[in-house]
């Protein structure tokens, strides 16, 4: 196995972002196939007995068990990390899986942890629920407001985790800011990226320590696998993440990993089309509907920051109807093109209530403190022709009377 460009990884990691994306990490058999290769195998053989001890033994470099390299999964992990600016990543199951394991890999009983309101529902089931029953108390801060994260640290907190732009009310947080401060108290900061992708945003150009990724939402991006990232230092995933991912195994299939590897090679295009169709989307909806929550138009409070720190505002948004739960549902029930479809980062447009769908499992009072009220629907702008999902929007408001 060789990569593209020998084992010289000097001259990849100078490749820009959309390079990065269509050959970063790849690695050549002897057939020198064009398209990365599938490796489905679950072990490896040996040429003799002191090879297979001198691998175990760290002695020797190879794979062992696909529990803990594949071929495959190395070349997605690679590409990652290399898209991302990070020294290195290893690839999870799901989103949630990678979410889990960079939170439990380091956090011990007695630690504590300041995490953002609105999170990803299971984010929240983790800060919630999970990491108390193990001892580690979280405290929950609108991370709109950096000052926040200041004050509900304490001597224990080892960690502050928020997502921006924030599932599904798209608040965006200073990652400057944030991570500024974190770094000046050593307190390591946890980013879920997987609106953006590094292909909008890096959170470690502004001094993020790790990034977690859903690659199921735009890596993949046509809504085929689940999958998901951690980034961070070698250091960091050699010392804490390999450690807690081996041993519980939350390892992504080397199926997935190739199929997200296809995805990532139009991550660039999809995701600059996508961000075009929702702001065009948006556009009209502003004029349509009370509120809306879309980072790309200068109504949204933090239209500013979000151009500030991310390349486009992404294929994601959310508005919210006067009419409570009835006319979200009537106006979801109309739709002929748009699917309801509670995924997003596919190419084809979704929508979603997310009170009685993502936000089904988080208790009412902080479903309202989220900003997830029972009127609000959100929308993933996929790869149609804009002009059609606006043909769609406007009939099944018509229906709704709005
Ligand atoms: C989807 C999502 C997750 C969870 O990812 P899965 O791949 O579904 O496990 C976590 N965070 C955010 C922001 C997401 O959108």
């Amino acid at each position: 196995m060789k990569r593209t460009t020998g084992q010289d990884r000097s001259i990849t990691s100078t490749w820009r972002p959309a390079t990065q994306a269509v050959r970063g990490g790849t690695m050549r058999s002897e057939f020198g196939e064009t398209s990365e290769a599938l490796f489905l195998t679950s072990g490896y053989a040996y040429d003799c007995a002191g090879d297979a001890a001198a691998r175990f033994a760290g002695e020797q470099s190879g794979m062992t068990y696909s529990r803990l390299q594949n071929p495959t999964v190395e070349m997605l992990e690679h590409r990652i990390a290399l898209l991302e600016g990070a020294e290195a990543c290893r690839a999870t199951a799901t989103g949630m899986a990678a979410m889990t394991a960079a939170l439990l890999c380091q956090l011990s009983a007695g630690d504590h942890v300041v995490a953002g309101r609105a999170l990803f529902g299971s984010c929240r089931w983790l800060t919630d629920t999970l990491l108390p029953k193990f001892g580690i108390a979280t405290t929950i801060v609108d991370a709109r407001d950096a000052q926040a994260f200041v004050d509900a640290t304490i001597d224990k907190t080892k960690l502050w985790f928020f997502e921006t732009p924030a599932n599904p009310t798209m608040d965006i947080v200073d990652l400057k800011a944030v991570c500024d401060l974190a770094r000046a108290r050593g307190v390591r900061t946890v980013v879920d990226n997987a609106f953006a992708t590094p292909a909008l945003q890096r959170p470690m150009d502004f001094g993020a320590d790790i990034t977690a990724y859903s690659a199921t939402k735009m890596m993949d991006g046509q809504g085929r696998v689940l999958a998901g990232a951690v980034c961070g230092t070698e250091d960091f995933i050699l010392n804490e993440l390999l450690p807690f991912t081996r041993n519980t195994g939350p390892t992504l299939s080397a199926f997935n990993a190739w199929v997200v590897l296809k995805g990532l090679e139009t991550l660039d295009l999809r995701i600059r089309r996508q961000s075009e169709n929702a702001l065009e989307v948006g556009r009209f909806l502003e004029k349509r509907v009370p509120r809306i929550n879309h980072p790309g138009l200068p109504s949204h409070p933090q239209h500013d920051l979000a151009l500030s720190q991310m390349a486009m505002t992404g294929p994601i948004f959310s508005f919210e109807v006067d009419g409570g739960r009835a006319q979200a549902h009537g106006l979801l029930d109309a739709l002929e093109l748009i699917d309801i479809s509670n995924n997003i980062g596919d190419s084809r447009s979704l929508m979603t209530h997310p009170a009685s769908t993502t936000h089904y499992g988080v208790a009412e009072e902080k479903r309202l403190e989220m900003g997830v009220t029972e009127g609000l629907l959100r929308l993933n702008v996929g790869l149609e022709d804009p002009a059609d999902l606006i043909d769609d929007l406007g009939q099944a408001l018509d229906k709704v009377g709005l």
